[in-house]
């Protein structure tokens, strides 16, 4: 299959191309388009073969369900049976943008959406691009992040192509994701709502608007089944195993020196996924896929998947990356990062 390659400019995208991108979504096709958080690969919500297409694309497991993405209000009321008063506050304060929320499903989504759950993901995106196509597809486009299953998630088109081309239909580009992490995941089916998955709205976010929350146990810990199908499956990792370092930032970058020497001495090729600061420190014979300044969490978060991938076009033998602080966007970076490393975490 050929994938086609549309470009369009963020705040005002061209209307007669996106129609284009939403006449393959209404023919039963995949299309690719960008989001605030990730590249996103949307197919028409509501027809089952669609959606199978995308899981095939992916390789993505079944049981793993996907969010519903929606343009308008009103189409919230056909897809959830009821929208507690937690949900209504969330989505009042966060949409559009990066929040996911779960709710009881209604009968009009097929099962392969919501991986044969009674309840299903719902989200509104900030992103005009993401949203103009969905208002002319006239359905809720079901959209995973747009990579190929157990890869970093991309937020570029380029990131996607190296993926999913000849395997899509087309792509919309309309340069890098602004926020970098997914969305936050957020059950609203529990008494009190639930935190399934950290992502661009902040846990500091969530808890000064609903007061009280509370967060799945099994987020960041290997050995516990999460109530979020897809936080059990391995997940952004790079071409290289890779080693995360956790704790005072000092100490991680005498042991990161230290794990340099001892790997360098062994012929090996070594990267490091490293904020800025710590870049200019590294020796020459490092490849450094730099994230930012650890000073901005924003700059972290939206570099974070292009370092993961750096390795892809250069790469090495092992990998080191320097751990964040967790707070703000520091939670979904090292949620992801944990994940990436396969829990190789060094803790100093
Ligand atoms: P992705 O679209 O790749 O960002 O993944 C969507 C995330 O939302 C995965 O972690 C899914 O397991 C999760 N998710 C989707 N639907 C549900 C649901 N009904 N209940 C709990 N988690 C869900
Ligand atoms: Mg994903």
């Amino acid at each position: 299959m050929q994938t086609q390659y549309f470009h369009v400019n963020k705040d005002k995208p061209d209307t007669s191309i996106l129609a284009q991108a939403a006449v393959i979504i209404k023919q039963g096709g995949l299309v690719a388009f960008p989001t605030e958080t990730v590249y996103g690969l949307a197919a028409n919500g509501l027809d089952e073969r669609a959606v199978s297409g995308i899981y095939q694309a992916k390789g993505r497991p079944s049981d793993n369900p996907l969010i519903l993405h929606i343009a308008d209000y009103c189409e919230l009321a056909k897809l959830a049976s009821s929208i507690p008063l937690n949900a209504k506050v969330l989505i009042e304060k966060f949409w559009p943008g990066p929040l996911t929320i779960v709710l009881k499903r209604t009968q009009a989504i097929p099962n392969i959406v919501t991986g044969g759950l009674d309840t299903v993901a719902i989200r509104m995106p900030d992103s005009t691009v993401a949203r103009e196509l969905i208002r002319l597809s006239g359905v809720p486009l079901a959209a995973p992040s747009a990579n190929t299953s157990g890869r970093p998630s991309p937020t570029t088109a380029e990131a996607v192509l190296a993926d999913l081309a000849g395997k899509i239909g087309a792509v919309i580009d309309a340069g890098p994701s602004n926020i970098g992490v997914e969305s936050t995941v957020v059950d609203c089916t529990t008494p009190v709502p639930t935190l399934l998955r950290p992502g661009g709205v902040t846990l500091e976010m969530l808890i000064e608007v609903l007061g009280d929350i509370e967060i799945d146990p099994a987020l960041g810990c290997e050995n516990t089944v999460p109530k979020s199908p897809g936080m059990k499956y391995a997940h952004y990792a790079p071409n290289a195993p890779m080693y995360l370092l956790e704790g005072e930032n000092s100490s991680q970058i005498d042991r990161l020196q230290r794990e340099i020497k001892h790997h360098a001495v062994q012929g090996k090729k070594i990267g490091a996924i490293v904020s800025s600061e710590t870049a200019r420190l590294l020796p020459d014979n490092v490849l450094a896929a730099d994230y930012g300044s650890r000073t901005s969490l924003e700059q972290v978060a939206a570099n974070l998947y292009s370092a993961l991938r750096k390795f892809d076009t250069d790469p090495v033998d092992i990998i080191f990356a320097e751990g964040v602080a967790e707070t703000g966007l520091g939670l979904a970076v090292m949620n992801r990062l944990r994940k990436a490393s396969a829990y190789r975490i060094i803790k100093v």
